[in-house]
């Protein structure tokens, strides 16, 4: 099992490889520069080399990033979407120079200007980038989304349609985020709903795409199309939810990161109880 949580880069990016061998993961995400700002300092050769080094002497393959709340790739206004376009592509190459595999990205957010709008957007933003960064091994990680607002990903058809519709669909990967799909109507408490819910992914848009899983219980419930993390096993997902996403050998190659709230160690107690909930006789 490839299990790990979302880390803190404060102390440097090396750092955060340092608390996630400390929690046991062998896996984590990190953002690679300040999530709520749009510049960051261009990575030094020195901070690339520590970064790689501590990975190296750790049990952590691969390393995940996170990009930037700021980013929309759907977004209306011209400035913004410019500046998210170069915000992009400046993450994109920081993750290639840390030689991290997959930046999960939510897909953007329309406001306003409706769905079909947005995914156009999303898709001529895509195929910019790419074409941007052509030799890079990266692949941009669109995750579902709770549908918050006017934010696009919260179906799976949604996310369907910009793999069919951008140049080069293999450049991509999707992550499939537990409390977003579920506060978007996705059911996954009981193993029928769990087994439907994996089905509907696979037909629409393929478990060969899927490259990252977010664990996150849900504060809101199904349907409510509201974004609140819990901590496993304590919102209106509930245990029997993650015990089948743990035990599905589908799933089971692929990294799965808890971003629930940090608190009073609750990493280490998240982290404990699912590798329970994986190795649990049924
Ligand atoms: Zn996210
Ligand atoms: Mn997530
Ligand atoms: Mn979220």
């Amino acid at each position: 099992m490839k299990l790990g949580a979302h880390m803190s880069i404060a102390g440097g990016l090396a750092r955060a490889l340092q608390r996630g061998a400390m929690l046991g993961c062998n896996t984590v995400q990190i953002f690679t520069k300040n999530a709520n700002q749009w510049r960051a300092k261009p990575l030094s050769p020195a901070v690339i080399a520590a970064f790689l080094q501590a990975k190296a002497v750790s049990a952590i393959d691969p390393v995940i990033a996170h990009d930037s709340y700021l980013i929309n790739l759907a977004s209306p206004d011209d400035q913004i979407f410019q500046k998210s376009l170069h915000a992009c592509h400046m993450e994109m190459e920081r993750c290639e120079c840390l030689q991290i595999p997959f930046l999960v990205m939510h897909p953007g957010a329309h406001k306003g200007k409706g769905e079909e709008e947005g995914i156009r957007r999303i898709v001529q933003a895509l195929d910019h980038l790419h074409a941007r960064t052509d030799e890079f091994r990266l692949k941009l990680t669109l995750e579902t989304t709770a549908g918050q607002g006017t934010a696009i990903g919260y179906r799976f058809e949604q996310l369907a349609q910009i793999l069919a519709r951008v140049q080069k669909p293999d450049r991509l990967a999707i992550c499939l985020d537990t409390a977003h799909i579920f506060a978007a109507g996705y059911d996954i408490r009981t193993p029928a709903a769990y087994q439907a819910t994996l089905k509907a992914f696979d037909q629409t848009i393929g478990l060969e795409r899927l490259a990252v899983i977010h664990l996150n219980d849900s504060q809101k419930p199904l349907g409510s199309r509201i974004d609140r993390h819990a901590h496993i096993g304590q919102g209106y997902i509930g245990k029997e939810g993650f015990v089948q996403i743990v035990r599905d050998p589908r799933l089971a190659h692929i990294p799965m990161i808890l971003e629930t709230p940090k608190e009073d160690d609750a990493d280490r107690r998240n982290l404990a109880l699912l590798r329970k909930l994986a190795q649990q006789q049924t």
